[in-house]
């Protein structure tokens, strides 16, 4: 009997997708990013090259994970050349790397911080994505590649922030596991995870982050981030929190073949169950700025759906039971409705609870 031969599918191993994770040093080539103090011969774009590329080393050896660059060598692809590269080989991750510059020459700000997309009032983190983005003048054609979009007013963006929010809430995990090692292992001062409007993360479809190594426009940081000590601590942390992020997040990367043909052909009743007492698990949908009334018309169809509020975001789940295998199957089905990136979540007495802990208490 055809039920017979998918429990026994079911109960092999399942192949677990690979973890891919784009990183872009930023600048490259004619663009040789910010000069700091000029006492180095290096300017951003090198620094950013070498942490990348030694960031990409360490990644590498993890099982299951897979390392592309957006560039490699002292080259220049553009901002849109970048996103379309990350996009096409759908990575599970965008990590951009920069280091920052005072604009008016004072020389006295200094730490890490990192972005996530977003709209800024605030005009230091608006100085800073208007730095980024200008590259965007460089380009012959930039008229036509980035139409509508103008550097100077990042807040032009507006209309691709609302795409990139479905990945606000994962942007905002990796950057804050970010800040905390620059804090804890690599002892810079923490700036913290700020949001503002920069062009390519808000072209990448998936968590996205532009990491600000340090200011090349503080002496003491300048010296610290040429130094190969220096740029050895701040590969590390970063290293640190992007394993922390993928251990977490690899957890739901399986391949979904087999559960569909399960969900298709075997009845309700013979399905496998697995229930974790105290637990819910949900189906994380979404993350928006936006409230949204929780009717199935504005989730494809997909009713059961709660929403949650915490640091002025939303988040949309779908599904709530105490059955790990329910809730896969749930899974699947809005992955089917076109929720491709919706992963599983764990509460615990209504507190979001790690999914990796409560698989394997
Ligand atoms: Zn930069």
């Amino acid at each position: 009997m055809v039920v017979a031969n998918e429990m026994t599918d079911e109960n092999k191993p399942k192949k677990r997708k690979q973890f891919v994770v784009m990183i872009d040093p930023g600048h490259g080539g004619r663009d040789t990013g910010t000069p700091g103090t000029k006492r180095y011969k290096t300017t951003e774009k090198d620094i950013a090259l070498d942490v990348s590329l030694a960031l990409g080393k360490m990644l590498a050896k993890l099982p299951n994970v897979k390392v592309l660059y957006t560039r490699t060598a002292d080259t220049y692809p553009t901002l849109s050349q970048r996103a379309v590269m990350t996009n096409k080989k759908k990575a599970d991750l965008f990590i951009s790397i920069h280091c920052n510059a005072q604009p008016k020459g004072k020389g006295t700000a200094y730490g890490s911080e990192t972005f996530v997309l977003g709209l800024s009032k605030n005009k230091a983190n608006l100085e800073v994505a208007k730095r980024e983005n200008s590259v965007i003048f460089m380009e012959d054609n930039y008229e036509e590649v980035y139409k509508g979009f103008d550097p100077n007013s990042p807040e032009s963006l507006i209309s691709l922030i609302i795409l990139q929010e479905e990945y606000l809430d994962q942007s905002i995990e990796i950057a804050s596991y970010i800040q905390k090692e620059f804090k804890v292992t690599a002892k810079r001062k923490d700036r913290g995870v700020k949001q503002a409007g920069f062009w390519v993360l808000s072209k990448t479809y998936m968590p996205s982050v532009l990491v600000e190594l340090g200011f090349l426009t503080h002496k003491k940081e300048e010296d610290y981030l040429n130094s190969k000590r220096g740029k050895k601590i701040m590969t590390t942390s970063l290293y640190n929190a992007v394993k922390k992020y993928i251990e977490l997040h690899s957890e739901t990367a399986y391949e979904d073949d087999e559960e569909v043909i399960v969900e298709a052909t075997v009845s309700k009743e013979t399905l496998p169950s697995r229930v974790f007492k105290g637990i819910t698990f949900k189906v994380q949908l979404s993350a928006s700025s936006k409230k949204i009334a929780t009717k199935s018309y504005n989730f494809k169809g997909l009713d059961q759906i709660s929403r949650e509020k915490s640091g002025g975001i939303f988040r949309y789940f779908y599904g709530k039971t105490s059955d790990y295998e329910e809730i896969k199957r749930l899974k699947t089905v809005a992955q089917n409705k076109g929720y491709t990136d919706c992963y599983i979540v764990a509460f615990k007495k209504g507190k979001k609870v790690p999914l990796s802990q409560v698989l394997n208490q």
